[in-house]
C-alpha cells in the first residue's frame, strides 16, 4: 500500500438491493438476498444466516413495526366488518357477532404478523439499515 491509496480509499459500491423484491421475499418468508432460503426458524424468530446464500440476517431490528402494521391492517378490516355486521346479519345476536369478529381478529393477526415482520426485515436489508449495509450502520 503506497501513500496515495492509504489516504484516498475508494469505497467499493454495494451490490444493488431492489426494495420491492426484498420486501416481497420477506413477506413470503424467504431470504431477502436470494429468495430461496427460509427467513424464519420458528413463528417469528429470524434465522441468523441464510442456509442457501449465507447472508447474515442477524442485523434485523424489526422491533414493534410488524405489530403496528398488523394492527393497522386488522383493525381497519375488522372495524369495517363490525360496522357492516348489522347490514349483513340483521337478526343475529350481539354475542354471536362479537365472537365472530373476535375470531376473525385473532386468525387474521396470526396470519399477517409473520408476513409483516418478513416485509420489515426485507426493507431493512434492502436499505442497508442496522448493519445490513457493507459500510456499517446507517439506521
Ligand atoms: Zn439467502
Amino acid at each position: 500500500m503506497n501513500d496515495m491509496t492509504r489516504f484516498w480509499r475508494i469505497p467499493t459500491p454495494r451490490p444493488e438491493r431492489p426494495l420491492r423484491t426484498a420486501i416481497t421475499r420477506g413477506f413470503l418468508g424467504r431470504c431477502p438476498a436470494c429468495g430461496r432460503g427460509r427467513l424464519f426458524r420458528s413463528y417469528l424468530k429470524v434465522v441468523n444466516t441464510c442456509k442457501i446464500c449465507g447472508e447474515d440476517l442477524s442485523h434485523q431490528r424489526a422491533d414493534d413495526a410488524p405489530a403496528y402494521l398488523t394492527l393497522l391492517i386488522v383493525a381497519h378490516g375488522v372495524g369495517a366488518g363490525i360496522l357492516l355486521s348489522d347490514e349483513l346479519w340483521p337478526h343475529s345476536s350481539l354475542l354471536w357477532v362479537a365472537a365472530f369478529w373476535l375470531m376473525v381478529t385473532v386468525v387474521a393477526s396470526l396470519i399477517i404478523l409473520p408476513r409483516a415482520k418478513g416485509a420489515v426485515v426485507g426493507q431493512q436489508w434492502a436499505l442497508g439499515m442496522h448493519g445490513f449495509g457493507a459500510e456499517g450502520d446507517r439506521t
